[in-house]
């Protein structure tokens, strides 16, 4: 009998429409029996375990190095992690002294040591440690892969199409992983910026990850759709779903391939006014699809990945190496540098950043960064140097008031000072921005616009703080309005006070990429739009279909309604009679 089909939602990592089979993976769990040794056996024992962990190096700084040359330095430096795991001198003593003295096989002692290490850091309070379980469990099972000999890589050896469902995958698990015939991917955890969904972006297959019970649920072999864009997926879809789910696939593509050619053609409305419209970026390597999706510029530039799975902080010439790469491969159009964004839900770092009670109210970005002058103004020094090959522009995160400003600024002075007597060159009219993401500067914008050169209004943070909502919890996404009257409130209010001081504003939040929302956003006046790159083309079309006096009314109706779901309502409803097959995406 067939399965009944079930629907999951999770969260969208990478869009994009897959129907395929479902390959369940399974963590290799290897049965080890205890198995006793005699005393002249001990040192073979030791040789062998020494010859293992050798043969596992030798493997990860293969997969760095090919990592880092298919995808980019950043990728590789993961495996930088799981070369410390392998280095770790206490881990390999505490073995080889178990070893001697309880004279059991090498990868009996090597397991239960591993478990033992596994369980102390899961039950650890400090998030950076329970990050680590994940390097230690991958590196460990390699290890013990190559001492019982066993040389399945299950991922790399896939002969046929399927769609991955595990309970998380390894960066190494994604890093072998085939793309021909890995189709998509879904997992039980993660969340928009793990390194799953960085991965999944990297390769371009869909995926949706934070699904909590997809392993529980899907059996090997069920057919099974993955809708990436929307964080879907059907497990044993009925012949009714098979189709809608067929057509949407076969729309995306052909929606994807139309939109493409608005590539070269500018972001203009239908009465010549010009909208900025520009991408978001993690890491160097995103660059070809900004280009490829016809984006004019990068409107944020996360550096955090710089500071992840690292032990020190990343150098000036290693930033300057990257920010200039950069630079030149988008210029003329512009590239805005984030600072450091440190903290909330990102990358909890080796940067001593404590265990925080509510980290997203704590200690993160600018404070971290006006904390730790040292690693601010080698960040700043490197975007400078970088700015005398491209048009940068940079961004502060998270200001709160005008005095973190000013002092942000005043480290930016130092920096530049500094370079000036050095004699190395840079854009002296560097433009510098705040990004506008905490509802204390959203109200004192007014103050704020006379200290900078523009503001890019960060939703996805803005959202969570003025309707106090978390942004990852999922129990309470329902309140998670962008369409809020109290949002657009903030939104309309930091724009005048933008326009009124005569600098630009910007939004890098997901908002700006939100289809429902362009037309009132473009009638509340906002000049640059950054997105995701995939989101690029709708936007534009939208752009380009539309009067700013439309805009312009739909916002000052919006303006009057008094819930979020009635301003979507109206959003829709005018995107429908704008663009009748963009409205069907919307829906
Ligand atoms: C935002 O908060 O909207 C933003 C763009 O920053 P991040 O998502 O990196 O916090
Ligand atoms: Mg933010």
């Amino acid at each position: 009998m067939k399965k009944k089909e079930t629907v999951l939602k999770g969260i969208p990592a990478s869009p994009g429409i897959t129907i395929g089979r479902a390959f369940l993976f399974d963590k290799e769990q290897y049965t080890i029996p205890r198995r006793a040794i005699r005393d002249d056996q001990v040192q073979a024992e030791v040789k062998r375990f020494k010859d293992a962990l050798v043969q596992t190096k030798t493997e990860l700084v293969e997969i760095k190095k090919r990592i880092s040359d298919e995808m980019g330095a950043e990728h590789g430096q993961i495996f930088g992690a799981h070369l410390l795991v392998i280095d770790d001198s206490m881990l390999i003593e505490e073995v080889i002294a178990r070893l001697k003295k309880e004279k059991l096989s090498i990868e009996y002692i090597f397991q239960d040591v591993l478990n033992r290490y596994i369980k102390v850091f899961s039950e650890m309070d400090d998030e950076y440690l329970k990050e680590r379980i994940s390097d230690i469990n991958d590196v460990g099972r390699r290890i013990l892969r190559n001492l019982i000999g066993v040389k399945e890589d299950i991922l790399g050896n896939l002969k046929e199409k399927v769609v991955v469902i595990a309970y998380d995958l390894s960066p190494s698990d994604t890093a072998t992983m085939h793309k021909k015939n890995v189709t998509a991917f879904a997992t039980d955890i993660g969340g928009r910026t793990s390194h799953t969904a960085i991965m999944a972006k990297s390769l371009e297959i869909p995926a949706v990850v934070g699904l909590e019970t997809v392993t529980r649920k899907v059996g090997n072999g069920d057919d099974i759709i993955i809708d990436g864009t929307h964080g879907i997926v059907v497990i044993s879809p009925s012949q009714k779903t098979l189709k809608k789910y067929e057509t949407d696939k076969e729309r995306f593509a052909a929606i994807g391939k139309h939109l493409l050619e608005l590539k070269n053609l500018p972001c203009v409305t239908l009465d010549g006014k010009l909208v900025e419209l520009a991408a978001n970026i993690e890491v160097p390597e995103d660059v070809p699809s900004v280009i490829a999706h016809g984006a004019a510029g990068i409107g944020l530039y996360r550096t955090e990945y710089f500071y992840m799975n690292r032990k020190e902080p990343p150098t000036e010439e290693e930033q300057f190496r990257a920010y200039s790469a950069v630079a030149k491969r988008v210029k003329p159009n512009a590239v805005i540098v984030r600072t450091l964004d440190l903290g909330g839900d990102k990358f909890l770092s080796q940067l001593d950043v404590p265990q925080q009670m509510n980290p997203f109210l704590g200690w993160r970005a600018i404070r971290f960064c006006l904390a730790r002058p040292d690693i601010f103004k080698t960040q700043l020094r490197a975007i400078l140097r970088a700015s005398a090959h491209g048009k940068l522009k940079v961004m502060y995160p998270m200001i709160s008031g005008v005095e973190e400003l000013r002092q942000a600024n005043a480290i930016l002075e130092e920096a530049r000072k500094e370079l000036r007597k050095e004699g190395a060159a840079f854009d002296e009219e560097m433009e510098v921005g705040a990004m506008i993401e905490v509802p204390s500067a959203a109200l004192t914008s007014d103050i704020l616009a006379k200290e900078v050169d523009f503001f890019s209004i960060g939703t996805n943070d803005l959202i969570q703080y003025s309707l106090a909502v978390d942004r990852v919890n999922e129990k309470i996404a329902y309140l998670y309005e962008p369409a809020h009257p109290a949002v657009l409130r903030l939104i309309k209010s930091v724009i005048e006070n933008g326009h009124n001081a005569g600098i630009w504003v910007g939004m890098c939040g997901e908002m700006a990429g939100d289809i429902v929302m362009t037309l009132i956003l473009l009638g509340l006046g906002l000049d640059e739009f950054s997105t995701s790159p995939i989101a690029i083309p709708e936007i534009k079309r939208m752009i380009r279909s539309v009067h700013i006096r439309q805009a312009k009314e739909i916002a000052q109706e919006a303006m009057t309604l008094l819930t979020g779901k009635e301003v979507e309502k109206l959003a829709k409803r005018k995107l429908k009679e704008l663009v009748p097959d963009l409205a069907i995406e919307a829906e």
